[in-house]
């Protein structure tokens, strides 16, 4: 039952500011991205054909327009990305549609990511250099001080989940401090990175600021270890980051920010609002069909509040829809058959290792033919530490709407078992008492922690990161402008005068 809809053109890559075919560079090309609807199998939005040469020639481009654009007065920079920010705004809903459509998150979805995107743009362009701020003081006769510069030429590598969102949280601070940029987009979600790029070229950057290259893991691994490369900017796996930090080993110099996975945690304690947990928790759970770095894959209960908290739960995961991202439902489907396959797999494990499966997630048929997948909820009665730790199905990060609710009874209890995964990007506590929260705030591992609020809850206005598997401690956000920009320190010295004195047996009179 699949309905006709709207292709789009294939423009290419963009390079100086033209949109090159890659079958038109030297070489042709090496491959292709195909960009087809998760919800609906007959609905082929596009074939992106890549090379390998685009590489060379989109660094160079930005290597070109590097110094012009970092000598511009900020005013200007910020100026364009004002008129990128307007652009964005005016296509707001063709973007939530090819958002929607390209990797199956529900229509209110794609445009919350925008609403998003557009919120952060707002907050680098007003609080964005005031997280590295210049500094100028008098010192014995001199005057220090300290600017910030950009590091050059920064590969931007997209992840599929958040395709606006994430690339821009990198791009607009790196375009701000003066670098210019060369984006690789997820293969998964190449229309969303060629209608990013017609909007810079919309916004009236100059040639090579920023530069778009479509192409699979081969490229982004080509793109990172170019010796042209200053720095990389990585939204994704914690597999893929491990993979880029080993193959630019003997290249120390290049800064490089991780933003990788997470597994989630809330602690709902004996004096939560059971109702509010309940809707946070689920969609922290389920929204985006568990595929967002911060979904919530384990939910620590006080055991007072299990069983009812787990009937609840069950009763309100059967009764949300599920179904084509167009038809704006809770729930769309999985990016790909693989990921249903992977699903699968997991819910299998999770019952081989005793979690007991009160609700089995399972491929869904519906008229479209798509990944879709319904929710799966396990409870485990009596977790241990060691079982957590040596627990696969805890361990990984799943990306599918899969979530585990643990029995605690202390809170030094619930903290360590948020704390036992590999790793810390966010958690949820859901108690009444704010000394609760204050005191897990304290115990826990994770970049972000949350009161009363669902594990998906960001701020644009806040620096977003996390630790261990999840990144290394360069955090995205607002404190993005932090990883895009080295300070140098100058002593300036107006009068200078040489105190041989201070140099014993200098002999210089
Ligand atoms: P992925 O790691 O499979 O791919 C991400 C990007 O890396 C793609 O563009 C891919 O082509 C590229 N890539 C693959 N191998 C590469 C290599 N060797 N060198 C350079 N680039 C390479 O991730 P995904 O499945 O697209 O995205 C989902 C992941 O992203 C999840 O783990 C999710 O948690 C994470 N994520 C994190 C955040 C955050 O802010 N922490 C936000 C969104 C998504």
């Amino acid at each position: 039952m699949s309905k006709a809809r709207a292709s789009f053109p294939v423009r290419g890559d963009l390079i100086g500011n033209r949109f090159i075919r890659a079958s038109d560079a030297p070489g042709g090309a090496n491959g292709e991205c195909v960009s087809r609807c998760p919800g609906d199998s007959s609905d082929e939005l596009g074939r992106f054909p890549y090379s390998y040469a685009s590489i060379e020639a989109a660094i160079s481009s930005a290597r070109g327009a590097s110094r012009s654009w970092r000598l511009l007065p900020l005013a200007e920079r910020a100026e364009r990305l004002a008129t990128l920010r307007s652009r964005l705004q005016a296509r707001e809903p063709e973007l939530g549609q090819a958002i929607a459509r390209e990797i199956g998150k529900p229509l209110w979805d794609a445009r919350h990511e925008l609403a998003f995107a557009l919120a952060q743009l707002e907050a680098f362009l007003s609080d964005g250099m005031k997280m590295i701020p210049a500094l100028e003081f008098p010192a014995d006769g001199t005057l220090a001080s300290c600017e910030y510069r950009p590091h050059g030429v920064l590969a931007v590598i997209g992840p599929f989940n958040l395709p606006f969102q994430a690339p821009l949280g990198h791009i607009v601070p790196a375009l701000l401090t003066g670098n210019t940029v060369v984006f690789k987009p997820s293969e998964k979600a190449p229309l969303a990175g060629q209608l990013l790029a017609e909007l810079f070229v919309e916004a009236g950057f100059p040639a090579g600021v920023f530069n778009l290259i479509q192409g699979e893991r081969e490229v982004g691994r080509r793109l990172c270890v170019h010796e042209g490369v200053d720095g990389i900017l990585f939204t994704g796996s914690y597999e893929t980051g491990n993979r880029i930090k080993q193959d630019t080993l003997q290249q120390h110099w290049k800064i490089m920010a991780l933003e990788m996975g997470g597994k989630n945690a809330a602690i709902v304690w004996e004096d939560a609002d059971l109702e509010l947990a309940l809707k946070e928790c689920l969609v922290s759970a389920f929204m985006t069909a568990g595929q967002r770095c911060n979904s919530l894959s384990r939910i620590l209960v006080h055991e007072s509040l299990l069983d009812r908290f787990v009937e609840r739960f069950h009763e309100r995961s059967k009764a949300f829809q599920i179904g084509h991202p167009l038809e704006n439902p809770f729930m769309g489907p999985l990016i790909e058959q693989g990921a249903v396959d992977r699903y699968m797999k997991f819910v299998g494990i999770a019952g081989r290792e005793g979690a007991e499966i009160v609700m089995r997630g399972k491929a869904l048929e519906l008229p479209t033919a798509g990944n879709y997948v319904t929710p799966s909820i396990c409870v485990i009665r009596e977790p241990s530490l060691e079982g957590t730790r040596k627990s696969v199905f805890q361990q990984t990060e799943l990306l599918a709407p899969s979530v585990a609710v643990l029995a605690v009874r202390e809170l030094e209890q619930a903290i360590e078992q948020a704390n036992a995964t590999q790793f810390g990007l966010v958690a949820s506590v859901f108690a009444r008492d704010r000394a609760i929260f204050a005191k897990a705030r304290e115990g826990l591992r994770m970049g972000s922690v949350h009161w009363s609020r669902s594990t998906v809850s960001v701020s644009p206005r806040l620096p977003f990161g996390g630790l261990k598997k999840s990144g290394n401690h360069f955090p995205a956000g607002i404190a993005a402008t932090r990883y895009c920009a080295y300070p140098v320190a100058s002593l300036e010295t107006p009068e200078p005068k040489f105190d041989a004195a201070a140099f014993p047996g200098l002999n210089w009179e």
